[in-house]
């Protein structure tokens, strides 16, 4: 299938259809054209009739993934993306959803565009864009016509996590691997510099945010009942914008990332103030990948590197 082709869809929403007339599911999460230009909007399907809303295209940027734990217990279908299975992968591991409850359409993701980087290229702010559409591999925004993979998500343009890891049936032929070079080549230049401009640059990107906790919304992974943002006996930090109390959130919703973060970079898209998340995630997710051979999302048999201990584990931060 390429992006739109319309039969391949049609096979889905039959066999999504399907599970809700036999019962085997009481809702499909999955997509629908959205109202703001370029961007689908997730959606709720419960009868067999409305499943000719369900669409799959280069506008299907949020991870639905971020829904399941709010029906832990119901029999839920969804639609997932490579990158987004891999949360599925990761609810799996942590006992917060059951496969059995689950139906699956894994979509063979070629990438998501994403909207700041398009309203870049044309020099316009991006609420000025209020005509555009994708026609196969172009935007086209009002007269103007741009080549879709220069306007992925950054994250899509070296994505190795196409294909979804879990599934009960599948939607798109798969995608090559980027031949763009190295995921993680933004870790590296942050690497590269000293500890206080690593500092300095960490600081600097966090002074647009105002603590909206979007990027904590939309992540599949931060599911906690209580986020410790919002606990208040003890009280963590003080939610004003000062730059330590940003920097704060910022450091411990990463850490609490760490091992677990499959790098979809839902975060990164719903955060308003286009702050880079995705680098202090992408680091963390290097560190664990380079130090314990561990790229979350992977296997839902495997122990996750910060619950478990080997005797041959990197210990050499140990005193
Ligand atoms: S990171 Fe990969 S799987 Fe995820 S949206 Fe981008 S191309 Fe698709
Ligand atoms: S932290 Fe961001 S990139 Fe990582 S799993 Fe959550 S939403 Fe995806
Ligand atoms: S979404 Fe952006 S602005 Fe909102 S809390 Fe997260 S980093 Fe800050």
């Amino acid at each position: 299938m390429t992006r739109g082709d319309m039969s391949a869809l049609l096979s889905v929403r039959e066999t999504v259809a399907d599970w809700l007339r036999s019962g085997e599911i009481e809702v499909f999460i999955g997509y629908e054209a959205g109202t703001v230009p370029l961007r689908a909007t997730p959606t709720f399907i419960r009868k067999p009739e409305d499943v000719d809303r369900l669409i799959w295209d280069a506008t299907c940027e949020n991870n639905l993934v971020a829904f399941l734990p709010k029906y832990r217990g119901k029999k839920v279908g969804i639609m997932v993306k490579g990158c987004d299975s891999r949360a599925i992968v990761g609810l799996l591991q942590e006992g917060q959803v059951i496969r059995e409850n689950l139906r699956i359409v894994g979509v063979h993701c070629p990438g998501v565009v994403d909207v700041r980087r398009v309203a870049a290229q044309l020099g316009v702010p991006v609420e000025n864009i209020d005509d555009a559409r994708i026609e196969g591999e172009q935007v086209i925004v009002g007269e103007q016509t741009l080549a879709l993979r220069d306007v992925l998500f950054a994250g899509c343009q070296t994505c190795v996590h196409h294909a979804p890891a879990v599934y009960d049936v599948t939607l798109g032929e798969p995608v090559a691997d980027s031949a763009e070079g190295d995921p993680f080549a933004h870790v590296r230049e942050m690497e590269a510099l000293s500890a206080d401009e690593r500092w300095a640059r960490f600081a600097q990107e966090l002074e647009r945010c105002n603590l909206c906790f979007a990027c904590r919304n939309a992540c599949p992974m931060c599911y906690c009942n209580i986020c410790f943002v919002d606990r208040t006996m003890p009280r963590w930090f003080n939610q004003t914008t000062q730059p330590e109390d940003k920097q704060f959130y910022q450091i411990i919703r990463t850490f609490h990332l760490a091992g677990r973060c499959v790098g979809c970079g839902a975060c990164t898209r719903a955060c308003p103030q286009g702050i880079n998340i995705r680098l202090f995630l992408d680091t963390l997710r290097a560190d664990v990948q380079e130090l314990y051979g561990y790229d979350a999302g992977e296997d839902a048999e495997a122990k996750p590197p910060l619950t478990t201990y080997r005797e041959d584990d990197y210990n050499d931060f140990i005193l």
